[in-house]
């Protein structure tokens, strides 16, 4: 597999993201790249959904913004659980995957059967340095 091929457009929003000390939400991606020639919306959420599908951009359901990921491993792998700190004070987010919760969450999701498109976790609260 190796590294998906990228669009234009997809390269220019994972290129913001790679570069954003935070998460940004598709408005602010959007007004980084109006110089690109990003118009609308909808360009940023077409790029963003193709990005997250390579699992190359996760998306941050209880603060709304993306953010690139950030695992070392090359994608290809399917991304199991993943796992988000969100610091409420400076807006630091930080990546991690952890086995073990992996497994059991499996195990737990598995005697229901149930079956799992995506899972993750997302931990708010405040960084070393804000708490
Ligand atoms: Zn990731
Ligand atoms: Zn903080």
């Amino acid at each position: 597999m190796g590294t998906p091929q990228l669009t234009k457009n997809q390269s220019l929003v994972l290129g913001a993201l790679s570069h954003s000390d935070g998460p940004m939400s598709a408005y602010t991606i959007l007004d980084k790249l109006r110089d690109q020639g990003f118009r609308a919306p909808l360009q940023v959420y077409r790029a963003l959904d193709k990005l997250l599908e390579h699992g190359l951009v996760h998306r941050l359901e209880s603060i709304n913004a993306f953010v690139a990921c950030t695992c070392p491993d090359e994608h290809e792998h399917d991304h199991g659980v993943t796992a988000f700190t969100i610091c409420e004070g400076c807006g630091q987010v930080t990546e991690f995957h952890d086995e073990t919760i992996e497994q059991r969450l499996a195990a737990l999701v598995r005697a229901r059967n149930f079956k799992t498109e995506k899972t993750t976790i997302e931990i708010r609260g405040q960084c070393k340095s804000c708490a």
